[in-house]
């Protein structure tokens, strides 16, 4: 068995990022920026009101109430006025219309009354710059608006187009095959002949590369046949960026995946038993010709699930250009022991975990934990990790890897495991 964090450095060290390209910021969520972006346009652009009420100047409210003569009316997106506005008189505007000349201020118009003769009465003193937006007061020419390495979220996009940006360079994402073998997998819901099961990590993984943003290109399902896979394979790395095999890189008579990966990457293939509990049996390399980074998953639906959180995201957002491609580690409170036997192994246990209303991470096992079961798993929203020993009892404080972060919104019920 080699250690968890030597197998997945040799991942990592093989999922370089890919190259850039040029994206407009609304199609770049997700993304990585692989230059940092700059303003060339102030936020805001023009000094502008922050309120629907009365362009004045503050002055003029010190001995408030006080009436002004109403002048005009500038509603968002006029023109900005040329006439100043003179001692005395009061311009009606409307939030994100421009400050216009001689007026300093804007008195909001719930402290105002309008009087029949065309004036405004101000019924206490304003402040001088009050709900006023000076121009540049967010973001002045010359700041930097993202970093190198930002992920775009919702919040940047909002962002950079307000800035005006057109165009980002940002690291390209993988396009990633995935592909089932097993001369025992059923696709779709049709009865099960016996000793067939039901396809279900070839969904599960395209739904893991989809909740990690990227595209999944859906391989199918073959049986154990070596001259197929090979053949699908060699196919597949013409048109992905990287490949999730699941099952066959085990020791068993039918673990057929495993040759055919060392083939195909002219045995560069590692074959590695990793000392980690499930997920054991793991195969990573690169493909030829294009050295497309390919990961022999195990077949065990607990096993794929776990390597693909240990080994392939991480090394699939390293190739989007991600820095940080671990989930988040807490740590939590066991509220019921997580017992284990030593074995040389770190186990991976599907937990849930939520925040008490004490404010307190804590969490309790999600039920079977059996490589096999799928349960557990479905209920869980972490996964604890258990260094060699025996465990934790109730009362301690264990690492956990934070799979979904819902789980963090706090509160709530007690977590509701199953029971068969
Ligand atoms: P293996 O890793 O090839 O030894 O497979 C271990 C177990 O995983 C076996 O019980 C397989 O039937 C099961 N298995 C393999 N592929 C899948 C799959 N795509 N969906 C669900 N179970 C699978
Ligand atoms: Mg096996």
């Amino acid at each position: 068995m080699i250690p968890l964090e030597e197998a997945r450095a040799f991942v990592l060290s093989h999922c370089p990022p890919m190259g850039a390209t040029e994206l407009p910021p609304m199609l770049a969520l997700g993304h990585v920026l692989a230059q940092g972006v700059t303003a060339h346009e102030p936020l805001p652009s023009f000094t502008n009101s922050a309120m629907d009420g009365y362009a004045i100047r503050a002055a003029d409210t010190a001995h408030a109430p006080v009436r002004l003569q109403v002048v005009g009316a500038l509603m968002a997106g006029d023109p900005p006025s040329t006439d100043a506005v003179q001692r005395g008189q009061a311009l009606r505007i409307m939030t994100g219309a421009a400050l216009p000349p001689g007026a300093d201020s804007v008195c909001m118009i719930e402290d105002t009354h309008l009087e029949g003769d065309g004036t405004v009465v101000v019924e206490r003193p304003v402040t001088y710059g009050a709900n006023v937006r000076e121009m540049g007061d967010d973001v002045l020419v010359g700041a930097e608006l993202a970093p190198p390495g930002a992920e775009i979220t919702p919040r940047h996009v909002a962002l950079l187009v307000a800035a005006g940006v057109r165009s980002l360079r940002v690291f390209k994402r993988p396009r990633v095959g995935v592909l089932s073998t097993g001369d025992e997998l059923v696709e779709g819901w049709g009865a099960l002949a016996p000793g067939k099961i039901r396809n279900s990590n070839r969904p599960a993984l395209l739904a893991l590369v989809r909740q990690a943003g990227f595209e999944g290109v859906d391989l199918g399902t073959v049986g154990d046949d070596p001259d197929v896979i090979a053949e699908v394979l060699e196919t597949a790395v013409g048109v992905c960026d990287a490949i999730l095999t699941s099952r066959g890189v085990s020791v068993g008579d039918r673990d057929v995946v495993k040759a055919v990966l060392e083939r195909l990457s002219n045995g560069a293939m590692r074959s590695m038993q990793v000392a980690i509990k499930p997920a054991k049996p793991f195969a990573f390399g690169v493909l030829s010709p294009r050295g497309i980074p390919t990961f022999g998953l195990p077949g065990n639906p607990a096993s794929a699930m776990v390597a693909f959180e240990l080994f392939a995201r991480p090394g699939l957002l390293k190739m989007a250009g991600h820095t940080t491609v671990d989930r988040p580690l807490l740590r939590a409170l066991a509220r019921a022991p997580l017992a284990r036997r030593s074995d040389g192994k770190v186990h991976f246990v599907w937990v849930v975990v939520r925040v008490n209303p004490e404010g307190v991470l804590e969490l309790v096992p999600a039920g079977g934990q059996g490589a096999h079961q799928l349960r557990g798993m479905a209920a869980s929203n972490a996964l604890a990790v258990l260094p060699d020993g025996q465990g934790a009892s109730a009362g301690e404080g264990v690492e956990v890897m934070l799979l979904e972060a819902a789980a963090l919104t706090g509160g709530g019920d007690a977590p509701n495991i199953p029971t068969r």
